[in-house]
């Protein structure tokens, strides 16, 4: 069973699969690789992106495509040279398959590896199915962690590798630019690292409302339509008691919210892009290079699973609340439906494949 979708904008679930009785016999499992049961698939933006324009950048959606890699699911076979999982484990799934030869990936930037395989993105399926075969290296155990959790983690791993690079540090002021689940993400962090004081923009109330609830030490600071970015990054500075952000970590994708990025943080200050966007961007130049901005760039993740279990299992970042909404595997077209619907509410939207999600 799996949501797919295809080069004709179509989105259903099948049931075509492999039977339970070869997963659990672990038939066709090479060295390193194990079966896993996945319970718990957050659906992402770019997840709704394959759906509706069935591409993103290079990545064409050109035959039939399963969505989702943002996971969590138990060991239900292991090849026997798999020797730090056992079956019934509880595991978090890291959605690439880095090549481990390249330079970036010999550099311990896998994130970078020339020739990565990963879950979701075309031709490669990804993980809104029942169960999938996987290198083990790639599933990190969580012990009691739930499913829900262990399926924010790559997310969460997201805005951590962020805000690792751009050193965020205590008493910090930092701006976040978008309030979506990445945004909300970086806030969590950014919380936790002791930023202050902490703000966070959008376009929509709703998702302004989501954040104070999750941290209700932020500043909210809505991006009103006829305002230049000069003008709202003066508002925002005025929200932060007149503090200039150390740090920016733009999370929109949108080249007004960089350009109000660059006009907020201050001299040496550091704009940090995650959103992406248009492949090409006018950005205020001038205001960048005479304020030695620097503007950085960050894209997926590296080694961050380990940190990201132990700060949630640690209670140090609390990710209770970002759900939403929940469907079953087998509603997953209304799940995609209520994911793409901004008029629904929806933060994190997750697919389960059971009845307990404990
Ligand atoms: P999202 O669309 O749910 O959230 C984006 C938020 O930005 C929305 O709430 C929207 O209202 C707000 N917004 C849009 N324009 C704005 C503006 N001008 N000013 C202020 N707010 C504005 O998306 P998400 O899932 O939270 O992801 C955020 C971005 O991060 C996307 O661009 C996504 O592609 C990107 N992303 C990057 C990486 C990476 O590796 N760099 C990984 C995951 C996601």
């Amino acid at each position: 069973i799996g949501i797919y979708t295809n080069p004709a904008h179509e989105l259903w679930v099948s049931e075509a699969g492999p039977a339970l009785e070869d997963v659990v016999a672990g038939r066709d499992l090479k060295e390193g690789e194990v079966y896993l049961e996945l319970r718990c698939t957050g659906i992402c933006g770019s997840d709704v992106h394959f759906w509706h324009d069935g591409s993103i950048g290079d990545l064409v959606v050109r035959s039939n495509h399963i969505m989702g890699y943002k996971s969590a699911g138990e060991v239900l076979a292991i090849h026997p040279s798999v020797k730090h999982l056992a079956v019934g484990d509880r595991v978090a799934v890291e959605p690439n398959i880095p090549c481990q030869k390249c330079e970036p990936c010999l550099l311990g930037r896998y994130n970078g590896c020339q020739n990565d395989i990963f879950l979701s993105s075309p031709p490669d399926n990804g993980l809104l199915r029942r169960y999938v075969k996987h290198p083990a290296m790639w599933r990190h155990k969580i012990a009691d962690m739930s499913f829900e959790k262990g399926a924010l983690l790559e997310p969460l791993a997201v805005a951590l590798a962020g805000c690792q690079r751009a050193g965020l540090a205590l008493g910090d002021p930092v701006l976040i630019c978008g309030a979506g689940p990445i945004g909300l993400m970086n806030l969590l962090c950014a919380q936790a690292a002791g930023c202050s004081p902490l703000a966070i923009t959008d376009l929509d109330t709703g998702r302004l409302v989501f954040a104070k609830k999750l941290v209700p030490r932020v500043r909210t600071f809505q991006v009103l339509k006829g305002k230049t970015p000069l003008e709202c990054a003066a508002d925002i500075i005025a929200t932060m008691d007149g503090n200039k952000p150390r740090v920016a970590i733009e999370c929109t994708g949108a080249e007004s919210s960089v350009a109000t990025a660059i006009y907020s943080v201050k001299f040496g200050g550091k704009v940090f892009k995650v959103g992406v966007g248009k492949p090409e961007m006018k950005i205020p130049f001038m205001r960048a290079s005479t304020q030695e901005l620097e503007l950085v760039y960050q894209y997926r993740y590296s080694n961050m699973w380990p940190k990201a279990i132990r700060l949630v299992q640690n209670g140090v970042i609390d990710l209770d609340g970002l759900v939403t909404h929940r469907y079953n595997l087998s509603e997953g077209v209304q799940a995609f439906k209520t994911a793409s619907d901004t008029k629904s509410g929806a933060m994190k939207v997750h697919v389960i494949n059971d009845d307990s999600l404990e």
